[in-house]
C-alpha cells in the first residue's frame, strides 16, 4: 500500500460517493437505494439521511414530490397524521411548511367510504396506485386536487409490526399509470426508512440508558429461567467476572454471582410477590463484581409464563454500597450497644416481646436471666473509668463463651445485662446462670500488673405454662425481684423465681 492509502488494481469509497449517470435510470435507482441504505447504517442515519433518500428518489423518477407522512394517532374512529419530510421538484408547491397540511386529521365517521377503504388497506400493509381523475367525486379527491396531483402512488412504512407512516409519490404534470417496477422501489425505500426509524429508537432509548445508568450507577440485565439464558450490559459485563457478551450461563452459575446469604431471601421474595400477584421484584443483594461481592438494589419484572410458573426476570441493578453502609451504621447504632458491641435496651425489649409473642402462640418456653456486676462502682472508684469499661467488655465476653448459639444477651443499663435463653427447662437456665457467675469469678480482669476481681449475680424467671398470664413488664419485675434477692442476701448468686 502506498502513503495516499490506495493500492493498486484495488478501487474503494463509499457508495455515497458513488455518481449517479443521467442515462440509466435503474442502474440510478440501485444506487440511490445503495447510498440510502449507507447514510441510514454509517451516514447521517436519521433525519438527514431520510431527505437525502427521498430527494434522490424524486430527482431520478421525475416524478414532482416526494412525501412522508408519519401517524401519529390512529384509532377506529380517527387517524391524526404529520407530515415530517418533503421533496419537491423547482416546479411544485411544497406543502410541508403550511399549516393546512402540516398536521392532518381524518374522522372517519363523517370521512368518504373511498378515503376509509384506502385507510384500512394501508392498516394491512398495502401499495396503492391512485388515478385522482378516476375517483369518485369525494374528500380524498378534493384533497388531492387542491394540492395538484394528477396520479400518486403510496406505500406504508411498517415499524416492528405497527402502521408507522406513509412514504408516496406525486406526478403533478400527467396521470401515470405507475409501474411494478415503481412500486417495487418505493417498497424498497419504504423498507429502508423503517430501518432507519428503528435505528433511531435504538440509539435514543441507548442514550436514555446511558442517562439514566450514568445518573443511578445501575446496569441491566435479563435472565431467561427456562434456557438460563443471561444478559447483561457492557457495564455489568465487565464488572460481573465471569459474564461475557451473550453468554449462556446455568441457573446455577447466575446463582454464585448472589451472595450464598442472601439466596432464600431472593427466592422467597420471588415466591411472595409471584404468590400475592405482585409482577414486580426490589431486593438489596450482594451480587459479585470484580471477585467481590458489592451490596446492589436489584429491580426486576417477572414475566410468568401460561402455567403461572416463572419464566424470565429482566430489570436492573443499582450499585449501593454507600447507602447500604450508612443503613447499617443507623441500624447498628439504633439495636447494638457501642461500648460492649452486643444488643442493646432496645433490642432486647423487641426480642423479648418477640419470644413472649411466640410463646403465647405455643412457641417454646424460655427464661429470662438478668445480670448486674457487684460492687461495680468500687472498681471504678478503685481503676478508674477505663478500667470499668474493660471489665465490662471483659464480662461480657464471658458471657458470649459460656452462652450457645441462639442465646440473646444484651447490655440494658450500665452495668446490667439481661439474657434470653431459648427453650430450656429451669434446671438449665440455673445452671447456665451458675456456670457464667463461676467463670466470672475464675476469670478476674488482668491490667498491668494488677488483677480485678470480678462478681455478678443473677436473678433468672422462667416464661413457661405456669407464668403466661404476666405481661412483659410483670416478667421483667420477678427477675429483678430474683435479681435483687441476690444482692440483699450477699451477692455472687444466681437465684431463681
Ligand atoms: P451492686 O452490687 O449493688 O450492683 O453495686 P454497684 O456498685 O454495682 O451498683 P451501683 O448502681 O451503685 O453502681 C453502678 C456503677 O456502674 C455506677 C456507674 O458509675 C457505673 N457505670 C455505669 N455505666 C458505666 C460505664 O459505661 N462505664 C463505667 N466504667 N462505669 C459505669
Ligand atoms: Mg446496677
Ligand atoms: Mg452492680
Amino acid at each position: 500500500m502506498n502513503m495516499s492509502g490506495k493500492v493498486r488494481g484495488v478501487r474503494t469509497g463509499r457508495i455515497s460517493e458513488l455518481n449517479l449517470r443521467d442515462s440509466d435510470k435503474q442502474s440510478n435507482l440501485l444506487t440511490a437505494l445503495a447510498r440510502g441504505a449507507e447514510e441510514f447504517s454509517i451516514g447521517k442515519g436519521w433525519p438527514d439521511g431520510v431527505a437525502d433518500l427521498i430527494a434522490d428518489l424524486g430527482r431520478i423518477t421525475g416524478v414532482n414530490r416526494v412525501w412522508l407522512f408519519q401517524v401519529l394517532e390512529l384509532s377506529d374512529k380517527h387517524m391524526l397524521m404529520n407530515f415530517p419530510f418533503e421533496w419537491v421538484d423547482a416546479n411544485t408547491r411544497a406543502l410541508r411548511k403550511s399549516s393546512k397540511y402540516d398536521t392532518t386529521h381524518w374522522d372517519f365517521e363523517t370521512c368518504s367510504e373511498t378515503y376509509r377503504t384506502l385507510v384500512e388497506s394501508r392498516r394491512r400493509g398495502e401499495w396503492q396506485t391512485v388515478v385522482i381523475h378516476e375517483l369518485e367525486d369525494c374528500d380524498f379527491k378534493d384533497y388531492q386536487e387542491e394540492q395538484g396531483v394528477q396520479s400518486t402512488v403510496s406505500m406504508p412504512v411498517y415499524v416492528e409490526g405497527k402502521w408507522w407512516g406513509l412514504l408516496g409519490l406525486d406526478d403533478c404534470t400527467a396521470p401515470t399509470r405507475w409501474s411494478d417496477e415503481d412500486i417495487a422501489l418505493v417498497r424498497m425505500t419504504a423498507h429502508l426508512i423503517s430501518g432507519a426509524v428503528i435505528r433511531n429508537r435504538l440509539a435514543s432509548a441507548n442514550r436514555q440508558f446511558e442517562i439514566l445508568s450514568g445518573l443511578t450507577e445501575s446496569s441491566a440485565w435479563e435472565l431467561d429461567i427456562s434456557s438460563g439464558y443471561c444478559w447483561g450490559d457492557s457495564k455489568i459485563l465487565s464488572r460481573i467476572s465471569c459474564l461475557s457478551d451473550n453468554v449462556h450461563l446455568s441457573l446455577l452459575q447466575t446463582l454464585r454471582l448472589i451472595h450464598p446469604d442472601d439466596r432464600e431471601k431472593m427466592f422467597s421474595h420471588l415466591r411472595n410477590q409471584i404468590n400475592n400477584g405482585e409482577l414486580n421484584f426490589r431486593k438489596d443483594l450482594r451480587i459479585l463484581r470484580d471477585k467481590e461481592f458489592v451490596w446492589s438494589e436489584v429491580i426486576a419484572k417477572i414475566v410468568l409464563d401460561d402455567n403461572g410458573q416463572l419464566r424470565k426476570l429482566a430489570g436492573i441493578i443499582i450499585d449501593i454500597p454507600e447507602r447500604k453502609e450508612k443503613e447499617e451504621r443507623l441500624f447498628r447504632k439504633a439495636t447494638l450497644d457501642p461500648l460492649t458491641g452486643i444488643a442493646n435496651r432496645g433490642s432486647f425489649d423487641h426480642r423479648f416481646m418477640r419470644m413472649l409473642c411466640d410463646f403465647k402462640n405455643g412457641g417454646p418456653e424460655f427464661s429470662l436471666l438478668l445480670l448486674d456486676i457487684d460492687l461495680f462502682k468500687n472498681v471504678n472508684d478503685t481503676w478508674g473509668h477505663g478500667v470499668g469499661d474493660q471489665a465490662l467488655k471483659h464480662v461480657t465476653q464471658i458471657m458470649q463463651k459460656t452462652l450457645r448459639e441462639g442465646d440473646f444477651v444484651a447490655r440494658i443499663g450500665g452495668e446490667e445485662f439481661a439474657m434470653l435463653l431459648h427453650g430450656d427447662t429451669p434446671d438449665t437456665a440455673e445452671r447456665v446462670g451458675g456456670r457464667i457467675r463461676r467463670n466470672i469469678e475464675n476469670s478476674p480482669l488482668f491490667i498491668p500488673g494488677e488483677k480485678v476481681p470480678l462478681t455478678i449475680s443473677i436473678g433468672i424467671f422462667n416464661v413457661s405454662k405456669g407464668t403466661a398470664h404476666l405481661d412483659c413488664k410483670a416478667m421483667f419485675g420477678r427477675a429483678d425481684d430474683a435479681l435483687y434477692e441476690a444482692k440483699s442476701t450477699g451477692r455472687n448468686k444466681v437465684v431463681m423465681k
